[in-house]
């Protein structure tokens, strides 16, 4: 048998998981994200990111490199998870949105 990481799709549009998040930058309000991968690398535009962790890109302006930071589209913002490290990960990145959100 294979192995495999994904997890059965078989919730419904209705999950709160499928859900969609947005992003506004605490800094200046921009609600545009960008993930920059390996430093400075790859920077993509980030159209949508979904509570379980999804995330739906936009253009990619430069490929390659697998680490991951998150970033504010306009000002440059860094989106900082718990004890100050970056985010690196989608699901951190939704969790995050999601704390944010609750704030506001
Ligand atoms: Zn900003």
């Amino acid at each position: 048998m294979s192995s495999t990481n994904y997890e059965l799709r078989e919730t419904p549009l209705e999950q709160p998981e499928r859900r969609l998040l947005y992003f506004t930058c605490p800094a200046c309000g921009s609600c545009r994200l960008q993930e920059i991968a390996n430093g400075l690398w790859s920077i993509s535009e980030i159209n949508a990111v979904k509570a379980n962790g999804e995330i739906e890109y936009g253009a990619c302006e430069i490929d390659g490199g697998n680490k991951r930071t998150f970033r504010c589209g306009k000002c440059g913002y860094e989106i900082e998870g718990d004890d100050q490290n970056y985010i690196e990960d989608g699901q951190s990145l939704a969790d995050w949105l999601i704390t944010q959100s609750a704030k506001t």
